[in-house]
């Protein structure tokens, strides 16, 4: 079949027979050309790519440089990777993005310091741009591992750096530190005054020294009594933490909802969707809110909302991470609480809808494996895609079991952050194969990589993939093995391909075929080639999210398209 440009242009016969190959849709010139670049495609045979061409929004060609440059109108913006490497944009298959977003704008961010002297640097900068009276809050996402001192910071020196501003500072879900302002501010002045099972830390002569120690729900309620930000704040902390994900090549998240998240709190998110400024694809679930009458909430909250609900930059995604309390870090359910997880379950099968389970041992695993078979007999559950996030002690018998059923496996990096404890609770050994990558890559599970950021960990998926590589944690001690050490590029499909299955999109975006999404990051090292030391600190320098440019910098600033505020 002749094509319609050969006509038209009279090219030479052999240009346009490969223009056609490289080109099957035809005739239309590129929006974007990028040229002279490493482009990992993850195509199924993994080919590397010297050319790229974009037209509305999708890959529209690929092959070598003379030949896709071919494709460049007087419109047409060319991108010279000039020997860069491009990767399918990044998606994290697990994290709070968007409760992490509300909040981004107000306030500081201890993660990639790595001195307490650096950290309680920004406390100080941002004292400085405050207005009387802000609060300084740092609501997690750092660990004293991170720190040359390896130490928390003392209330003598959150003080002296945030001046006269109450200050927060969170460790995890167990601890906070604030200064004499911030006790003042929130009225704590004994343990009476602290969310129950909280205690203020005591010094050997009785006085506070600042921390106030407590469990996740201490923690939580603690936080919740400071000032939250207004709708303005959280749409441009939305806008702002999207962009900070931008930077570092996600172009996508699955988010699992969290504790206290409310539909008020999607309404900063939904606007940034209605006004078109989404850079960021977002499959989103609803998450069990209130104990008892979890399947109501479900069915009040998805009447109007059915599975898949939304476009391809925001998507309804089903239930999760809670699907119910009482099997929530819960052991040993009891029966009732098996009767009532097993009725949600069967409800969401029957609607088609995902669903993804926050699980942490693989001992008690085949409870909550027990009701997804049970379900699967009277309505089929291979297909809806559903999750369990974590448990990073999968056994292989786990992992078939999750196999045989179509449920995936959304891994984090948490025992990047928290690995020493976990090797001092199970052992060196159980660490060696934590989590147990290729054993489920065997197994053919699919896998779906991340962070659960931010209150509990980094978002950055450079820092994630290095230690898919090398195993470290933080502090540097190797704790898994090469027997569960992916190699970069599965590493790399985990976090695209993997993810975007998640999402139910793998087959619209996750790697650089002709027909997909045009969502790419050009990096600032060879990912395939660097040093391991060096991948956590990969940027992107131009990530494009349906062909438009989200992010760009250093060499390619001059692509960004929307100046941002
Ligand atoms: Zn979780």
């Amino acid at each position: 079949m002749t094509s319609p440009i050969a006509r038209i242009s009279g090219f030479s016969g052999l240009a346009v027979l490969g223009l056609a190959l490289a080109a099957p849709s035809g005739a239309q010139t590129a929006d974007f050309i990028l040229l002279h670049g490493r482009i990992l495609t993850l195509d199924e045979r993994s080919s590397v790519r010297e050319a790229m061409a974009v037209s509305e929004g999708r890959i529209s060609a690929l092959g070598r440089s003379m030949d896709i440059m071919k494709l460049a109108g007087r419109k047409t913006r060319v991108v010279d990777l000039r020997g860069r490497t491009v990767v399918p944009g990044l998606i994290d298959s697990h994290i709070h993005a968007i409760r992490a977003a509300l909040s981004y704008s107000v306030e500081v961010n201890w993660i990639g310091t790595s001195s307490l002297e650096e950290a309680l640097g920004r406390i100080r900068e941002a004292a400085r741009r405050a207005k009387p009276g802000d609060w300084l809050i740092v609501a997690g996402g750092w660990t004293p591992e991170q720190f040359q001192e390896k130490r928390r910071p003392t209330q003598a020196e959150l003080a002296a750096a945030a001046g006269d501003h109450p200050a927060y500072v969170q460790l995890f879900y167990g601890w906070a530190l604030l200064t004499p302002a911030g006790f003042r501010a929130l009225n704590i002045a004994t343990d009476a005054d602290v969310p129950p099972r909280g205690k203020l830390d005591l010094d050997a002569s009785g006085n506070s020294t600042g921390g106030i120690s407590g469990d996740t729900a201490t923690i939580t309620a603690l936080f919740s009594r400071l000032p939250s930000p207004s709708f303005q704040q959280r749409v441009e902390g939305t806008r702002a933490f999207f962009r900070e994900l931008n930077r570092l090549a996600l172009t996508g998240v699955v988010d699992p909802g969290g504790f206290g998240m409310a539909p008020r709190d999607y309404q900063a998110l939904f606007k940034v969707w209605q006004d078109k400024v989404l850079t960021l694809r977002v499959a989103y679930t609803v998450f069990a809110q209130k104990r008892g009458s979890e399947l109501e909430d479900y069915r009040n909250l998805t009447q109007l909302l059915p599975m898949g609900m939304g476009d391809e930059m925001l998507r309804f995604n089903g239930i999760g991470e809670n699907v119910a309390w009482g099997m929530y870090n819960n052991d040993s359910p009891s029966e009732t609480d098996k009767a009532q997880f097993h009725g949600i379950a069967k409800w969401a099968a029957e609607r088609g809808m995902s669903l993804n389970m926050h699980w942490h041992n693989d001992r008690s695993v085949g409870q909550l494996l027990d009701i997804f078979e049970r379900v699967d007999k009277d309505a089929p559950i291979r297909g809806l895609r559903w999750t369990i996030a974590h448990l990073n002690d999968a056994s292989a018998a786990t992992l078939e079991r999750m196999k045989a059923l179509g449920v995936g496996w959304a891994v984090q990096d948490a025992m990047y952050f928290d690995g020493e404890r976990f090797q001092k609770e199970k052992g060196a050994e159980a660490a060696r194969r934590a989590p147990p990558l290729k054993t489920a890559l065997r197994i053919g599970v699919n896998i779906g990589a991340g962070t659960d950021a931010h209150r509990v960990a980094s978002y950055n998926p450079f820092v994630a993939l290095r230690w898919m590589l090398d195993g470290k944690t933080v502090g540097g001690t190797p704790l898994r093995g090469p027997e569960e050490t992916p190699t970069r590029e599965e590493a790399l499909r985990m976090y695209t391909l993997g993810s975007a299955w998640f999402a139910h999109e793998d087959d619209k975006r996750g790697s650089l075929v002709v027909g997909k999404l045009a969502d790419l990051a050009v990096l600032s090292k060879d990912y395939m080639r660097a040093p391991l030391e060096d991948i956590g600190r990969i940027e992107s320098l131009l990530t494009m999210v349906g062909g438009r440019v989200v992010y760009a910098a250093g060499p390619y600033a001059r692509f960004e398209e929307s100046p941002r505020r």
